[in-house]
């Protein structure tokens, strides 16, 4: 089988940050990009914690699809098997410096959440306990502060 196109990024090197990590055409026409939501240097850092990884899940999904601007565009925000990022679907032709704000957004929202996280009651979701709220605020003001505020081009840009 063919190596695919996520796995031939260089993860050694890969920076946190937001990157294009594909764009496809669907049979209809449609253009969706992909986003690589980075928030640890994969392999030099910790993965986040696999409980506020879903709790940013939630959060982000939820603020993504109740945004005035962007919600009709929203296609899917989910977590990365190997905890070091989330993925962002979005309608659209779209590079990384068009979504800055929305992530800013984002990632305020996050590490600003107090309350019940929304969706994690045994009803609405799988998994509903393994949430960490307090480590979801850490990770999101973390990345905003250090990453989101002043993103340099290896926060935009996969390593050539
Ligand atoms: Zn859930």
């Amino acid at each position: 089988m063919k190596k695919i196109a996520s796995f031939t990024i260089d993860h050694t090197r890969l920076e946190r940050g937001i990157f294009l990590s594909r764009r496809d055409t669907t049979p209809s026409g449609d253009i969706i990009s992909t986003f690589d939501i980075r928030l640890t240097r994969p392999n030099r850092e910790p993965a986040v914690d696999g409980a506020a990884l879903h709790t940013i899940e939630h959060l982000a999904a939820t603020f993504l699809r109740n945004h005035p601007q962007w919600s009709q565009r929203v296609i899917y925000w989910g977590p990365m098997g190997c905890l070091t990022g989330s993925y962002l679907l979005l309608s659209g032709e779209l590079a990384p410096a068009d979504i800055l704000p929305l992530m800013r957004e984002t990632f305020g929202f996050i590490a600003a959440f107090e309350g019940e996280i929304p969706g994690a009651t045994p009803r609405d979701c799988g998994n509903y306990a393994y949430n960490n709220l307090e480590e979801a605020r850490r990770v999101a003001r973390r990345f905003l502060d250090e990453v989101l505020a002043g993103p340099g081009e290896e926060n935009l840009n996969y390593p050539a």
